[in-house]
C-alpha cells in the first residue's frame, strides 16, 4: 500500500495567473484535480494528501487529506507527510507537483512498481535530456564545457520514496534543504539509493502561460478520447 502527498501550495508566479497555480482551470477542472484524478486511479494508493495554499484549504478535492503548506516546497512536502496517515516504513509514499498535471496513474503506477522490484531508497520519473547543456561561467556568458547529454536525465515528479527514507531526508539541517531542487536529492546526499524511471517529456511541469496553453490542449484531448 502506498500514500500519495501533491503538493499544491505554491504561488506560481511566473504563470500571472494572479492566484495559486495549482488551482488555475485547465481544460475544465482545477490543475490539482488531474493529478488526484490520476492518482485515484492507481491502485495501491490508499490516501491523497494534498498541500494547499494555507488561506485555500477550500480548495481540496473530496476525499482527500487537505494540509496547510509551507514557505518552501520542502516544508509543504513534509506537512503533508505528517498528516499522511501512519504507515510501515518501507511503505511507499508518492511525492507529486501538482503542476505535473499530465502525469498519468500508468506512470504512478510503475513508478510504484519499480521501487519495489529494485529495491532502492527512491524512484523518480525523469526524461533523457534532448538539448546539448553547456555549463556556462558566473559571468553569464562564457562557456566552460559541454556535458556528455548521454548521461543527463531531466527529472521530474512522481518520486517514490520508503516511508523511511524520505522521513530521514526531511529530517535534514534547513540549510541543505533549502538548496535541494527536489526532495531525492536529499536521498542521494545521506547515501541513498536513487534510480529513474524512464517517463515521457509530456509530462512536463506548467510553468509559463505557453505551458499552461500546452496542457489545455493535450488535456482536453485525453478528455475527448
Ligand atoms: O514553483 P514550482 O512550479 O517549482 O513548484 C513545484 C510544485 O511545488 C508546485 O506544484 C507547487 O504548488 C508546489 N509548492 C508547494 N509549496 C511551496 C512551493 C511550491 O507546495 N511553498
Amino acid at each position: 500500500m502506498a500514500v500519495a502527498l501533491i503538493v499544491a501550495a505554491g504561488r506560481g508566479e511566473r504563470l500571472g495567473s494572479g492566484g495559486p497555480k495549482a488551482l488555475v482551470s485547465v481544460a475544465g477542472r482545477p490543475m490539482l484535480e488531474w493529478s488526484v484524478a490520476a492518482l485515484r486511479e492507481v491502485e495501491a494508493v490508499n490516501a491523497i494528501v494534498v498541500a494547499l495554499p494555507p488561506d485555500r484549504l477550500d480548495a481540496a478535492p473530496d476525499g482527500v487529506i487537505a494540509v496547510a503548506g509551507g514557505e518552501t516546497r520542502s516544508a509543504s512536502v513534509t506537512a503533508a507527510l505528517a498528516a499522511a496517515p501512519a504507515g510501515a516504513a518501507a511503505e511507499a509514499v508518492v511525492v507529486h507537483d501538482a503542476a505535473r498535471a499530465l502525469a498519468t496513474p500508468t506512470l504512478f503506477a510503475e513508478a510504484l512498481l519499480e521501487l519495489e522490484r529494485l529495491g532502492v531508497d527512491a524512484v523518480v520519473a525523469a526524461a533523457p535530456v534532448t538539448d546539448t547543456i553547456k555549463q556556462v561561467a558566473d559571468d553569464g556568458r562564457t562557456v566552460q564545457r559541454t556535458l556528455d547529454r548521454s548521461q543527463l536525465w531531466a527529472v521530474q515528479t512522481p518520486q517514490v520514496f520508503r516511508r523511511d527514507a524520505l522521513t530521514r531526508a526531511l529530517a535534514a539541517s534547513p540549510d541543505l534543504i533549502a538548496g535541494a531542487t527536489d526532495d531525492a536529492w536529499l536521498v542521494e546526499h545521506q547515501g541513498g539509493a536513487v534510480a529513474v524511471l524512464p517517463a515521457s517529456a509530456e509530462n512536463f511541469k506548467i510553468t509559463t502561460p505557453h505551458d499552461l496553453r500546452v496542457a489545455e490542449m493535450l488535456l482536453a484531448e485525453r478528455s475527448h478520447r
